[in-house]
């Protein structure tokens, strides 16, 4: 394990001060904060060898595309993936689950198909099929929840059936924390021939997350919430997909051959990343898996099992106040939402932002699922590696000692 004082030595943000208060971050399935080695690559790179990637003969752009290819790589790597073409840079998560629909569903998906994905969705893994269905006749599916917030599997097979030709899920629900069984339910849409793709944007931050293993088709994730900077994010794609997919954006960089009326595509993944793509970005995002695997994915997720196993006892203290998602800190990550049925989450995250400690409120961009927890928005605390449990106990305090203001008056 590591430590996690030590951890946090390397995060510039966390030293600061909010309201007079030290800094308790946790809102980290928002976004993470990042280490100064990522920080660091960013400034190399706008101070040491700026260039555009691909192009130059010159010293510098050489420097900036083997930087930018050894990122690419180090993410293939990170996930599992055979090769480094496999990874297409994105803007992030959202954007890979767009790439997929506009790119390889609408060849592969026709009237009377269906797409299956869970009620916990974010609307990144939603909205664009929604768009799909409707543009092409097709059908979405859904998997429903079991009360506890894991996946009610009782009607899986006919859920999951000869029809289907996508089955799109969350890995690790950003609302309720639930770890879906991902490589079960893939083995399940393989077996009738539907394609797999993942949401990774919780997931690949906080656990070992391995592409072959799971034996997905696509795997998206955003760099920002994995200590990597806001703007990149990458999408996996199996090989033998993305040679049969058609380009998404088209443009310079794309292209092999270009003639006034027709065009032929460059090799993978450049066919995928139309334009300038965000060079210092990808680059520090690698820098940030740099930093992952030094502490070592299997004690990430330790620490954060640990970590919410400790919040789901110190929540329990708390009267009238509902934690959802399931109770078995081994069935989720560190991702903790309450709420109390006569104070607004707003108006909690307000009074614990007095205390400097953040903590996002709201719908968490999965409106569909706060109605079926029968509630309009959630508090939601968040950990990540720089998180201890002494931050849980200010967390804890805080929600009690507002909850007291709000119920019964200052005083
Ligand atoms: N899916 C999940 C599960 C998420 O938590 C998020 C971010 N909240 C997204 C998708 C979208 O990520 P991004 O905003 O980086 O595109």
């Amino acid at each position: 394990m590591f430590d996690v004082k030590k951890v946090r030595q390397d995060f510039p943000v966390l030293q600061r001060q909010v309201y007079g208060k030290p800094l308790v971050y946790l809102d980290n399935a928002a976004t993470s904060q990042k280490p100064n080695s990522v920080i660091q690559a960013l400034v190399e790179y706008y101070e040491g060898y700026n260039a555009n990637v691909h192009r130059g003969v010159h010293a510098l752009s050489m420097e900036a595309t083997d930087r930018y290819e050894e990122a690419r790589a180090k993410v293939a790597r990170f996930i599992g993936a055979p090769e480094p073409e496999t990874i297409i840079w994105t803007r992030n998560t959202t954007e890979g689950m767009n790439l997929i629909a506009n790119a390889w569903a609408p060849d592969n998906i026709g009237p009377g198909d269906e797409i299956v994905v869970t009620r916990m969705e974010h609307h990144s893994n939603l909205v664009p099929w929604q768009k799909l269905v409707q543009e092409r006749g097709a059908v979405l599916r859904f998997l429903p929840l079991a009360a506890d917030g894991d996946l009610d599997l009782e009607d899986v097979d006919t859920i999951i059936n000869p029809r289907t030709k996508l089955l799109s899920i969350v890995h690790m629900s950003n609302s309720i924390g639930t770890i879906t069984p991902v490589k079960e339910l893939a083995a399940k849409a393989r077996a009738v021939g539907a394609a797999v793709a993942v949401d990774g944007a919780q997931s690949v931050p906080h656990m070992p997350v391995n592409v072959t293993d799971l034996d997905c088709d696509f795997l998206a994730f955003s760099g920002h919430k994995m200590l990597g900077p806001t703007g990149i994010g990458a999408l996996y794609v199996k090989r033998d997909v993305l040679e049969r997919m058609e380009p998404f954006l088209r443009g310079g960089e794309m292209v092999l051959e270009v003639t006034y009326e027709s065009a032929s595509w460059n090799d993978l993944p450049m066919r995928f990343e139309a334009g300038t793509p965000n060079i210092a970005d990808s680059i520090a995002l690698g820098a940030a898996v740099d930093y992952l695997e030094g502490l070592g994915m299997e004690n990430v997720r330790q620490h954060e099992r640990q970590m919410t196993r400790y919040a789901l006892d110190a929540f329990k203290e708390l009267e009238e106040v509902d934690v959802f998602g399931p109770d078995d800190a081994d069935r989720r990550g560190g991702i903790i939402p309450f709420h109390h049925p006569e104070v607004h989450p707003h108006d909690l995250g307000t009074a614990l932002d007095r205390q400097g400690i953040a903590i996002r409120t709201g719908h968490h961009c999965t409106m569909p699922l706060m109605g079926e927890l029968g509630v309009t928005a959630t508090g939601r605390a968040s950990f990540y590696v720089y998180n201890s449990e002494d931050e849980i106990d200010l967390l804890v305090d805080g929600v009690r000692e507002a909850l007291r203001y709000f119920t019964h008056g200052p005083g």
